[in-house]
Order: C-alpha cells, then structure tokens, then sequence
C-alpha cells in the first residue's frame, strides 16, 4: 500500500490550509493532522462528483473524454444526493467536495444537489468547477452565495465562447468567492487503447500523478482512482474492478472505513495503463474538435 501519508495526510493538510476558509487556520491544521492519525479516520482531501457528462465545450484532449460520449448524460439528482449521504454517513471530513462536469451548469438540478450538500458539517470547502460558458441564473447565484464555505473555479483556456469577465463580474456582484485558472497547457493524455504497461510502470505513474491524491472521483455510485478512470469504466474501455470502490455495497461503518482508507492508498490504478501522462507531453489547452 502506498503511504497514507502522501496520498491522504499532507494532501488534506494541503487542501485545508487552501480552500478552508476561517480563522486559527494554523492551529486547526494541527488538530486536523492529529485527527488524520487516528487508526479508524476516514478525512480526504477531496471528492470530486461527476453528476452530467454534457459540456459546453469539445476540448479535443479532453483528459476526462468528455468529446467521447456520444451519449451524454445527466445522473438524477436523488441518487447523486443519496451516494453523497451514504459517503458522507462514513466521513469525519471531506476537505474539499467537487462537483465537476462536463459542464456543471448544464446540470439542470445542481440546485437541488447544492441544497441537499450546503453547509454540510463534514465537508469544509464546497466547489464548482466551470468553463464560464454558461452564466448561471441570479437565483442560483444567490443560493451558492448564501453558504459560507463555497467557491467557484473558473478554468480559462482562452476559447471565444468562454464568458470570463461576464461570469467573474456576476461573481463580485453576488459576493462568491471565486479564482480563475489560466491554463495555457495541458499533458496529453492520448487515446482509450490499452498501452499494456507493467505494474512496476503504473506504480510509478499513478505516485507521480496529482490525481491519485487530488482527483478521487464520484460517479454512479463508485468512487474512482481519478476522473479519467471513471470516464474510461463508464465509456467501457476498461473494467474498473480494481480502480473502483462501490459506494452503494452494504457495509458496516468500519468495513467501509477500512476499505476506503485502502482505496485511497493504492500502489496503482488500471487506468494509467489507458492514459500518456506520464510522458509529460505538453499540448494547448482547451483546444476545439
Ligand atoms: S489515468 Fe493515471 S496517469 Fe492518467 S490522470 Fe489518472 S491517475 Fe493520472
């Protein structure tokens, strides 16, 4: 098993000294770290939720694939809302919840999924991730602007139809707190074939990869090694026996603790087989098909 302490304490630590709002910033750290040692502690540093794989944009080297759904979908929120509780039931704290797409404003009930999730005790940062293509309406906006611990990342590839300053303009207005990424460049990450790589070579891989600390993924029902291995489950490229733990298979709360703790910590993940990351090829971001 890979170390606890390098996928699971110094990320979360990481993360909360990051996105966790608040004061004594340095002195909850410390207690959060003791907390992260506890043998039975299930804390991460992030969860990111997949609930539509509709999206504005086509980016041709889309790491999760979303060009490769030729039918897109979105999950119903009841059962994102359900996986979520059931997930959270377990959690002494989820540092950081995603909700990611696609694109997450192309989710007609994020409002429902945002009421069932805000102010959560057990999560402490909650965030959206956008490609600002889409302005979300002035009611959604003031409900996300009413919780204390959200924020938006606005990912900025520089395509025309991205609506930047409109949507960082409606942010000021409304009072939500929001950061834009400005990404030039991207690794490629290649096709959907098997590069039938060994596993010494996937252990290296997956270690060196931020997904396997920072990109735990959440989609129908499972939690994946990261948002390209559920993409790549879900397209049925891969199998995903081994990167993938069923959130919904009944368990009591300390086998759930148990064997979660062991997902987050394992030596390496099928899907870096299906993935060029390691090449560390830089391609333009964003890009259009
Ligand atoms: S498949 Fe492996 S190398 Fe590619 S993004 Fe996921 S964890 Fe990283």
């Amino acid at each position: 098993m890979a170390s606890y302490f390098k996928r699971v304490v110094r990320p979360s630590i990481r993360n909360y000294l990051t996105y966790v709002e608040g004061k004594n910033k340095f002195f909850g750290s410390i207690k959060l770290f003791f907390e992260l040692l506890k043998p039975d502690a299930l804390i991460y540093p992030d969860m990111v939720c997949v609930p539509t794989t509709y999206c504005s944009l086509r980016c041709k080297y889309c790491n999760n694939l979303m060009p490769c759904y030729e039918k897109p979908y979105h999950a119903p929120a009841d059962q994102v809302i359900s996986d979520i509780n059931t997930l959270l039931s377990h959690t002494d704290h989820c540092i950081k919840l995603v909700f990611l797409g696609g694109e997450i404003f192309l989710y007609p009930e994020l409002t429902k999924l945002i009421n069932a999730v805000k102010n959560h005790p057990k999560v402490m940062c909650l965030s959206l991730v956008t490609n600002a293509t889409v302005i979300p309406d002035d009611a959604f906006l003031d409900l996300y602007a009413s919780i204390s611990n959200a924020r938006i990342s606005i990912s900025d590839y520089g395509v025309s139809t991205q609506k930047i300053e409109e949507f960082t303009a409606k942010c000021r207005e409304k009072g939500i707190r929001y950061q834009v990424n400005v990404d030039k460049s991207w690794r490629d990450a290649g096709g959907t074939e098997n590069r039938g790589k060994d596993i010494p070579q996937l252990t290296k891989e997956y270690n060196e990869c931020f997904s396997s600390r920072y990109c735990h993924t959440l989609q129908n029902g499972k939690i994946f090694t990261c948002a390209r291995a559920a993409s790549l489950v879900d397209l049925g490229c891969m199998d995903g026996e081994h990167d993938s733990f069923d959130v919904r298979k009944p368990r009591s709360d300390k086998e759930f603790r148990r064997e979660l703790r062991e997902f987050f910590t394992l030596d390496y993940a099928d899907a870096c087989k299906y993935c060029d990351h390691g090449k560390k090829i830089a391609i333009p971001a964003g890009e259009q098909l």
